[in-house]
Order: C-alpha cells, then sequence, then structure tokens
C-alpha cells in the first residue's frame, strides 16, 4: 500500500487507523480528518475493495467529506468515516461486528459511527453492543434516529425543488424532468417524493428489476444503467455510486442542473469547473445529501444526554438545506466561481482550515 501521505486526497487527517482482528477477520479502517467542531460523525462502508489502497483513498475521501457536510449542516460534529473490507463473498459476521464495535470504543468518543453503503441497522445494534459512540440506531415513535436514508431523500428533494427555482425560475416540480441513477435507499425514496409534486421521472438502477417495479409504482419511465447520464431532462440526480462525474460523463449530460445524495459525485474538483463552464448547476453533495446525518447526530446527541430527540426538530434543520445551497449558488453567480469550489471554501472555513 502507497504511504497514505502521498495520496492526493491525504488533507492532514487527524488520525487515520488501520484495524486488525485475527479472530474475527474484520479488517477495517478509521479516518478522522476533523474533530475541530466535535466528535468525526460518518458513518461505515462495509465494501469489497480490489485492493487496500481503493480502501484507504475512500476513506480518506469520505472522511473529509463528512467534515464538510458536519460543518454546512450546522451540527456540532466533526467528520470522519470508516470502511470495513469484506471478502469477495461479502462475508459480515457477528464477530466481526463486535471487532469493529470494539475499535470504535478505543477511540474514546472521538469518533461516533452510524450506517453507510452496505450497512444495515441491525449492524449498528451490534455494534452498539461493544461501544456507545454509534447512531442509527431503532428509535421510538417520533423520536430522531434511525435509518437516515429516507431523511436524506427528504434533503434531496427540498435541494432539488431549490435548483429548480434557482436556475429554472419555477416553483413547482408538475412536469418538471428528472433523472434518477439508482432506486436504492435514496434514490427510491427521492424519486417518490417526485412523483407526489407531478414531476416527470426517469429511473435507472443496475439492478433493472429494480427500476422498473418503482417506475410501474410511479407512472414513470425506465432505462438502462449505462444510458441515464445522456437522457435529455432538466435534472439529473446521482444517486448511487461517487465519481461518476468525469471528463466522459459530464460531456453526455443533457441536463440544467445536477442535484442528488451520492457522495463525491466530482471525479477530481475540476469536473465541478467542467460543470460550471456548461453552465449545468451543481448541487455539491455533501451539502444537499446531510438529511440523514442530521438525523442520526441529533439521535446521538439527545441520547448522550439521555434525553428523547423530537423528529420535527430534524425535519426543521433538514428545510434549511435550500437555504445553504441558494447561499452557494449566490455567491457563485457573484464571483464566477464553481458552486463546489464556493462550497469547499466556506466549509474550510467552518472547520478552522480557511484560505
Ligand atoms: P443503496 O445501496 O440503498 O442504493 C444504491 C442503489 O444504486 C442500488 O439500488 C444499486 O443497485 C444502485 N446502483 C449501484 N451502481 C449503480 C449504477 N452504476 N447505476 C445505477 N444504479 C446503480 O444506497 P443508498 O443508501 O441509497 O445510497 C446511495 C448513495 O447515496 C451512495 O453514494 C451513498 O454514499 C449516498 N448517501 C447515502 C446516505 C444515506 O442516508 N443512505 C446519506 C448520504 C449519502
Amino acid at each position: 500500500m502507497p504511504a497514505f501521505w502521498n495520496e492526493p486526497d491525504w488533507d492532514e487527517h487527524e488520525r487515520v487507523e488501520v484495524v486488525h482482528d485475527r479472530t474475527s477477520g474484520l479488517t477495517a479502517i478509521i479516518a478522522l480528518h476533523s474533530t475541530h467542531l466535535g466528535p468525526g460523525a460518518g458513518g461505515t462502508r462495509f465494501w469489497h475493495y480490489a485492493d487496500p489502497a481503493g480502501a484507504m483513498r475512500d476513506a480518506l475521501r469520505l472522511s473529509r467529506g463528512m467534515s464538510y457536510k458536519n460543518a454546512m449542516a450546522g451540527l456540532p460534529m466533526g467528520g470522519g468515516k470508516a470502511v470495513v473490507l469484506l471478502d469477495k463473498d461479502g462475508k459480515k459476521t457477528k464477530a466481526m461486528l463486535h471487532a469493529f464495535g470494539d475499535a470504535v470504543e478505543a477511540m474514546g468518543g472521538r469518533y461516533v459511527t452510524a450506517e453507510d453503503v452496505g450497512a444495515t441497522v441491525a449492524d449498528m445494534v451490534a455494534i452498539a453492543e461493544r461501544t456507545s459512540h454509534v447512531c442509527g440506531l431503532p428509535v421510538g415513535e417520533g423520536d430522531a434516529g434511525g435509518d437516515p436514508g429516507p431523511f436524506t431523500a427528504m434533503g434531496i428533494y427540498h435541494g432539488i425543488k431549490a435548483a429548480v427555482a434557482h436556475k429554472l425560475e419555477k416553483d413547482s416540480m408538475e412536469g418538471v424532468r428528472v433523472a434518477i441513477q439508482g432506486c436504492g435507499s435514496v434514490g427510491g425514496g427521492v424519486a417518490k417524493l417526485l412523483a407526489k409534486d407531478g414531476a416527470v421521472l426517469t429511473l435507472s438502477d443496475i439492478n433493472d428489476d429494480r427500476a422498473r417495479a418503482l417506475a410501474a409504482e410511479l407512472g414513470a419511465e425506465a432505462v438502462a444503467a449505462d444510458q441515464v447520464m445522456g437522457v435529455e431532462c432538466d435534472v439529473f440526480s446521482p444517486n448511487a455510486l461517487g465519481a461518476i462525474l468525469d471528463d466522459a460523463g459530464i460531456a453526455g449530460l443533457d441536463c440544467a442542473i445536477v442535484a442528488g445524495g451520492a457522495n463525491n459525485q466530482l471525479a477530481r474538483p475540476e469536473h465541478g469547473a467542467q460543470l460550471h463552464e456548461r453552465g449545468i448547476l451543481y448541487a455539491p453533495d455533501y451539502v444537499i445529501n446531510a438529511g440523514g446525518i442530521i438525523n442520526v447526530s441529533l439521535e446521538y446527541l439527545c441520547r448522550q444526554q439521555g434525553e428523547p430527540c423530537d423528529i420535527d426538530e430534524v425535519r426543521k434543520r433538514i428545510a434549511q438545506i435550500p437555504g445553504r445551497l441558494k447561499a452557494i449558488w449566490n455567491e457563485s453567480d457573484a464571483c464566477g466561481r464553481p458552486s463546489n469550489e464556493v462550497a469547499d471554501a466556506m466549509a474550510q472555513t467552518l472547520i478552522g482550515r480557511g484560505a
């Protein structure tokens, strides 16, 4: 593995731990980017990586993204993220989850974990048997917490409406054409919310059956996963994997707006400039997709204080996402810089790393 301080994504991370537990077979990386605003909060990704360097890159990029996301969401949390390196079969055992919980506990509360890709609420329950520094746990009716996906979708829905108002000067989603990549927890949730508002949806997923079933339910069209980025639409909403906005991906877009929940959508920061040059309005991913972390962070903070956390507080904070996006776009319009650069500068200032 190359030394990670030579990695382009190494960004003065406060701490990076490689965890190996021989008994359970767990191999994991916990990356703590910044605790300037509070404990580093960010989910754990369970994934089979082709090589360990790829896992390290993911952990470094995702943890920096969490610092920016939590700061821009106004949360008293820093940024961290963990990846668990699964074998080819994706085998995940209770012993591995316990060993991972022990590793989180050993960080003494400087890192707080939750769900990410490949993780379930049940996984968090198993991790919670070994550490209290975990959220996204089952909660009572009307309390904040639990599966972050629907709350992430809610924030993206608000953010897409704000983008349509800013770019297309429309105050309704009726007839607005939205192409959605990924129909999982987040993309599926976004699709359902937009369908209620009369948006015209094109859905795609590498799991064709999933896209087709949702399209049938919502009266939408389904297209093959390799076609969605070329669909003529008003909004392209990426809700699957990261790094899809590269040279080829951007060249093929036929939309006015890119706004979706996938983390690290830009393959490299300069791809934000390419979108800007093409006149495509970009909603910085870590700003628009903060709904889930708002939900589980409030769950964690309330639990630490021994109090239940009202879901209305979560909804109130998620409703502030459009205002943050508008501030970024207004600044971008005023200074002529791409929205991703404007957002990064704002976030860096908030975490005490401004220019
Ligand atoms: P998920 O696993 O529930 O859904 C992802 C979906 O994308 C799956 O249906 C999968 O088949 C599909 N997919 C994968 N590759 C694809 C491709 N190339 N083209 C089309 N579809 C593809 O995951 P999720 O929780 O919905 O998360 C989606 C994205 O949002 C991820 O990038 C995740 O990091 C990000 N995100 C999720 C949350 C959350 O609260 N769940 C919060 C912030 C960001």
